[in-house]
């Protein structure tokens, strides 16, 4: 099948050629025909499929299918597209700009993080199309600052993200306050039972487009973990980087204070690393978003929340800086990689205590994970950064430590931390030039950790006591490549 067998609009047509795709994805093929009709559209369908152009194209097709607006005409609201977070909806305003290109579409986002009084003003000037972070929306809609009566279709991305961030009570909200008689679609990678009941409620007759994943990331991408101690993971990750040179990784922290210590040390290592989420303003957020996927940083360190509907393609390496909450989240962190049947590694650091954790994973993921052991004769001869942890860097109550066992994960699978553990007791930081190489012991034998150029991780320093603050160091002098 072709686009143009699709019955778009010729405007539609020609961005989505100068986007070079040729054929449309199942989804498309699947969503767009019926979208067209005015039907109401389920998909079920993850990122990397096509979907936001599923909805989009039919979207932007029907704004623009009529007589096109007057000049200086009111603009009011017509199609409204509500995403979990701020980076998907910035990447939806993207697409809805890419494939409107065209047309005289106006299109804002409206999230959190950015003035409310540029969005506003935006919102003065009139737009045809609107996407929104549910909570931002709220906000908006009870200062009575947004007119949502003129909106004919109304599309949920990733409705069970959404609602496992807790807006099902903000999209009861909004979708009780738009016009009855309107277009629905909903896009969701899963359907729980509260997803299930949302499209029977919100959907009338809908056109059902289900999209399987071809391979689970787990059969295609090569998992293993390295079992560390806290305090020696800033300096694993480090050496893990010079050796293995990862080409475009994510390294996922459990805190917002953590994101930030881990890009900074490895920066100062001579890594670029950006980091990205809850905290930081939305500007810095897009800049390390930008950066990464242009090559300008190699790394991206993220909290769960931060990194949802992020969408770069080619990540080479996803790094576990800290053990998921739960083996579902682990499933997710993963697979950010392996995408578009392309290979991928995931390596987690985890700590002694947690060691049950990867019990849990295997089961979820049908598949045994091979565990390296650092060298305990070796720990010590790694320059030791304990990174603190405070109780308000945990980005939601979702990213904090696993010590409770998994969530929804069958009980007993970790509980609590095994008395004593391998001995790792915290270390004074050793002065540098004591790093030389890094060993790992593993299972298949043991592994050495070969130092690269530098040493294995940033400068010395006197020691440092447990939970003492302050990240990393000045960088080491000729550590850097
Ligand atoms: P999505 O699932 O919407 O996040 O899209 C995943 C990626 O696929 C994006 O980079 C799109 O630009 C790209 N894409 C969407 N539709 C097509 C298509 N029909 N042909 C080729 N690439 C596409």
């Amino acid at each position: 099948m072709l686009f143009s067998e699709l019955g778009l609009i010729e405007p539609v047509l020609q961005a989505v050629e100068a986007e070079g795709y040729t054929t449309p994805s199942p989804i498309q093929a699947g969503a767009i025909p019926a979208a067209l009709e005015g039907r109401d559209v389920l998909g079920i369908a993850q990122t990397g499929t096509g979907k936001t152009a599923a909805f989009a194209l039919p979207s932007i097709h029907r704004l623009f299918a009529g007589a096109l607006p007057k000049p200086g005409a009111r603009r009011p609201i017509r199609a409204l597209v509500i995403a979990p977070t701020r980076e998907l909806a910035m990447q939806i305003r993207d697409s809805f700009i890419a494939y409107g290109r065209k047309t005289p579409l106006r299109v804002i986002a409206v999230v959190g993080g950015i003035s409310q009084e540029i969005q506003t003003r935006a919102l003065r000037n009139g737009v045809d199309a609107l996407i929104a972070t549910p909570g931002r929306l709220v906000d908006l809609m009870r200062q009575r600052l947004i007119d949502l009566s003129a909106v004919e279709m109304l599309t949920l991305d990733e409705a069970d993200r959404m609602f496992d961030m807790g807006f099902a009570p903000d999209l009861k909200f909004i979708t009780a306050a738009l016009p009855a008689k309107r277009q629905n679609m909903l896009f969701s990678a899963t359907m729980p039972g509260p997803i299930v009941e949302l499209s029977r409620s919100l959907l009338k007759d809908p056109v059902r487009v289900e999209i399987k994943p071809e391979k689970t990331p787990m059969q295609i991408i090569e998992q293993s973990v390295l079992i560390v101690p806290r305090e020696a993971k800033n300096a694993t990750l480090t050496a893990y980087f010079r050796i293995n040179e990862p080409e475009r990784a994510i390294v996922f922290t459990r805190t917002k204070h953590g994101a930030d210590r881990v890009a900074t040390v490895l920066s100062r290592s001579g890594i670029p690393s950006g980091a990205i989420h809850g905290d930081k303003r939305q500007n810095a957020r897009i800049k390390a978003l930008f950066d990464f996927k242009n090559g300008r940083t190699r790394v991206l360190v993220a909290t769960d929340i931060a990194a949802r509907g992020i969408d770069v393609d080619g990540i080479s390496h996803v790094i576990n800086f800290d053990m998921p909450g739960d083996p579902e989240t682990y499933v997710h962190r993963v697979g950010r990689t392996g995408r578009a049947g392309n290979s991928g590694k995931a390596v987690s650091l985890c700590q002694p205590e947690e060691r049950r954790l990867v019990g849990a994973i295997e089961r979820l993921s049908g598949r045994k994970i091979p565990v390296d052991r650092i060298d305990p004769a070796l720990l010590a001869e790694l320059p030791i950064n304990l990174p603190p942890q405070n109780e308000e860097d945990f980005e939601s109550f979702d990213d904090r430590a696993p010590a409770e066992g998994f969530r929804g994960g069958p009980r007993g699978d970790f509980d609590g931390p095994p008395s004593g553990g391998p001995g790792f007791g915290n270390r004074g930081r050793r002065p540098a030039g004591k790093g030389g190489p890094v060993k790992y012991g593993s299972r298949s034998g043991p592994a050495r950790f070969g130092g690269g150029p530098g040493r294995p991780s940033g400068p010395g320093g006197p020691p440092r006591g447990r939970g003492g603050k302050g990240g990393p160091r000045k960088p080491a002098r000729g550590g850097p490549r």
